[in-house]
């Protein structure tokens, strides 16, 4: 059997020359390119060649996104317990100490304040590395505080996602964050504070359908996989062969559901040039919005301040009976009115605020 034992031991020793020095060289996981670790550095984790994004750390996305320095990290002090005593093949708990051991952080979201050229914002990054940047109590936690801290200073908010969904060792608990979540990013909006929702691959399931899909702006790396259900299940409970590219992001911008694709190189300056596009524009007029359901008399009585007198109804529209009026409370068809300009503080009164029915 000598002959057998040699044999093993001479394969074992070619596999070891052809293997590459730790550490100074990646494959690419799409197109199979070796790339120098240096230059994959360079190119903030992504292929030379293909452009395909490696997955990066919550840490990582600080270096890239935020001027050096300026990142504080807030509600650290936010930890999952383990409310079910969930135990499967381990126990909830061992796997969040794991999780935490195998990376740099207590939860699946990295949370704090920073600056993106100099602009001041409130971020939060998801990491996928820990437990699949699922979504649990204190991830949830974490991510509403950050909102309720951007409404509280006015500054805009940036959710960057990577995620597998809600984290099902916590149950019932973590869908619940998708209600809470948005409930508070309906506030922020209201308060005029801009929301951008970066998504990176993968951002699926209750990630999705929650928080990442309701940004004013919602951008998204090349290539990603966004969605709720995965492909597999789509594929057997509709019975019929999905389209190419389903689900990734192009397919996405495509349908409408994200605004831009944005490389990961460009990505600091596009959110810097959004950021400052937002301030700019805050400067203007607002308009009050009425929310869906809002009545009339509730939106006349929210918008306006207490004491002042409620502007006369709008004269009865000339349109025919049951013609809906067109969001902007324009006419059917009629083109849009001229945006007038500011008025100065002193002469803005409830007029410059037409409601129409
Ligand atoms: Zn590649």
């Amino acid at each position: 059997m000598t002959w057998l034992r040699k044999a093993k031991e001479g394969l074992k020793a070619q596999q070891r020359r052809r293997d590459l020095p730790d550490g100074l060289w990646v494959k690419c996981e799409e197109c199979g390119e070796i790339l120098y670790h240096k230059e994959l550095e360079r190119n903030l984790s992504t292929c030379a060649k293909c452009g395909y994004h490696f997955r990066i750390s919550a840490w990582q996305y600080v270096k890239i996104l935020l001027d050096e320095g300026s990142f504080r990290e807030r509600f650290s002090e936010i930890v999952s317990t383990d409310p079910l005593r969930f135990k499967d093949s381990k126990r909830y708990i061992d796997r969040l100490k794991r999780a935490r051991e195998d990376t740099e952080l207590t939860e699946a979201v990295l949370c704090g304040e920073g600056a993106i050229e100099e602009t001041p914002c409130v971020i939060a990054f998801m990491d996928f590395s820990f437990l699949g940047g699922s979504l649990a109590s204190a991830a949830g936690e974490r991510i509403a505080r950050s909102i309720l801290l951007a409404i509280e200073t006015r500054r805009p908010l940036i959710i960057l996602s990577a995620s597998g969904g809600a984290r099902m060792f916590e149950g019932i608990l973590s869908l619940m964050q998708m209600a809470k979540t948005n409930a508070l990013l309906a506030r922020l909006s209201d308060a005029g504070v801009p929301y951008i929702s970066i998504m990176t691959h993968p951002t699926t399931g209750g990630v999705t359908a929650s928080y990442a899909s309701v940004g004013d702006v919602i951008l998204a790396e090349p290539k990603a996989l966004i969605g709720f259900a995965g492909p597999r299940v789509i594929k057997q409970t509709i019975n019929q062969e999905l389209p190419e590219g389903f689900q990734r992001s192009e397919f996405l911008l495509e349908k409408g559901m994200i605004d831009r694709i944005v490389h990961r190189t460009d990505l600091k300056k596009t959110v810097a040039w959004l950021l400052k596009f937002f301030a700019s524009r805050s400067v203007l007029p607002q308009r009050p919005r009425r929310r869906a359901g809002e009545s009339l008399e509730r939106f006349r009585a929210a918008s306006f301040p207490i004491g002042t007198a409620l502007p006369p109804p709008p004269p009865d529209s000339e349109a025919p009976a049951g013609t809906p009026p067109s969001a902007n409370g324009d006419q059917p068809g009629a083109p849009h009115a001229p945006i007038p300009a500011p008025l100065p503080e002193s002469q803005r009164t409830a007029k410059e605020v037409p409601i129409q029915e």
